[in-house]
């Protein structure tokens, strides 16, 4: 069923609660790469100029229902407010009360952290619910765009949704577009690359997605798994263990389709997690007390020249520890490839989009940025994300 979205509905003097992606790295206060509240303008500045009064409802990390001081919404209102050019209310908490001339006045206000209530993500669908009944008091109509969020079942995604009469707001409407493109029919070589450093959400999609592609391309922590499962030794690189019969199932899976997936021939290492010179080694000589933290050279090279004849490219998660210096190269390899296909390439994730720009490339050389790492990913697999299905 098509999304029905915000230009089918007429927005003047209603009060929209939005539920926006605004999940940036945020440092001592300070914001990194502000890509994802970017992208959530195009929306929030439609509903605001159509005459509507907004509260946002956002998530920053992972506080597993706590109220933790470094991941509070705060810096993010800051930012909202100078990238809009007009004020933002930042309400400190759910039960936090609207100025009585809000919605009279077209308001802009930004919630707390939804995530500092355990409910948010509670496997309860009751508590889900009724946080979700006490959130609906902000407005009258939701528009669900936090594309970040949709592969959650989490009360300001999905049961909140369904509360109220909803529509889907331009970054989720057009990050369902490319996705769908995707999923269609691929000109192919359809390849995806995969790294970053949630190992066991990785390795799960893959199962799916080696249905699809003709090439796979692995990198970033989950490579270790994949190393392992081959029996090499991985020293204190990342490993999940209880995976390794999964990638076993996967290699052979691959091999039955004739997918190719291409796995490291050499890594850089460090003796511990740090922006050390580190050493480059072949994948059969990693240290007991080394960590792998990068693809190594060669497979970078490797990795590339595989890519270059790709008609499609899905990228999701670096290929290394981009944030140190050190431990950059294997993702800079990949982006450059991307930059000199002849094709479709996507690049999906909030360290991934982070890391592009981090090295200096610019969004317009590749196809599309998307916000979603998880969600795209889900989406590529043909699975029914909540936040899509309440959207429905
Ligand atoms: P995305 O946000 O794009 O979906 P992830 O959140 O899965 O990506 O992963 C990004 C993180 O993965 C980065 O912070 C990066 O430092 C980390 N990473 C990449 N390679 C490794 C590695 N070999 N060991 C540990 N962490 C890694
Ligand atoms: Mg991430």
């Amino acid at each position: 069923m098509p999304l029905l979205t915000i230009d089918q509905i007429d927005l003047k003097g209603k009060s929209v609660i939005l539920r926006s992606d605004l999940n940036v790295p945020v440092k001592e206060g300070r914001i990194g790469d502000d890509g994802r509240i970017r992208a959530s303008l195009p929306t929030l500045e439609k509903l605001l100029a159509a005459g509507a009064a907004v509260v946002v409802i956002a998530h920053l990390g992972r506080p597993k229902g706590e109220r933790k001081p470094e991941l509070s919404l705060q810096p993010v209102a800051h930012r909202l407010s100078e990238l809009l050019g007009r004020e933002v209310l930042f309400l400190p908490e759910v039960d936090a009360e609207l100025p009585a001339d809000f919605a009279q006045r077209g308001g802009v206000a930004l919630l707390e952290n939804i995530r500092f209530e355990s409910a948010e993500t509670s496997k309860e669908e009751s508590e889900r619910k009724e946080l979700a009944s006490r959130l609906s008091r902000f407005g009258d109509f939701y528009v669900g765009d936090g594309f970040g969020a949709v592969h959650r079942k989490h009360a300001s995604v999905f049961e909140l949704a369904q509360l109220l009469p909803h529509a889907a707001g331009y970054l989720v409407e057009s990050e369902v577009k490319v996705l769908e493109s995707l999923n269609g029919s691929p000109e192919r070589p359809y390849a995806v690359v995969l790294g970053g450093a949630k190992v066991s959400d990785k390795i799960a999609v893959i199962t799916n997605l080696i249905e699809k592609v003709d090439l796979l391309v692995i990198g970033g922590g989950m490579l270790f798994t994949f190393l392992a499962a081959q029996g090499k030794a991985v020293g204190k690189s990342l490993l999940e263990s209880d995976q390794i019969e999964t990638v076993n199932e996967i290699m052979a899976r691959a091999a039955q389709r004739g997918v190719k997936v291409l796995l490291p021939v050499d890594v850089k290492v460090a003796p511990e997690f740090k922006d050390l010179e580190g050493r480059i080694v072949s994948i059969d000589a990693i240290g007991e007390d080394e960590m792998g933290l990068d693809i190594g050279p060669q497979s970078a090279a490797i990795y590339a020249k595989a890519l270059s004849s790709a008609r499609t490219v899905f990228w999701n998660g670096p290929m290394g520890v981009f944030e140190f210096s050190n431990f950059q190269e294997g993702t800079r390899a990949i982006a450059t490839a991307l930059t000199e296909i002849d094709g479709m390439t996507v690049v999906g994730g909030g360290d991934s989009a982070a890391a592009i720009r981090a090295l200096g490339f610019k969004d317009e050389q590749f196809g599309y940025i998307s916000t979603g790492g998880g969600a795209s990913l889900e989406y590529l697999e043909g699975k029914d994300l909540p936040g899509l299905v309440a959207l429905q």
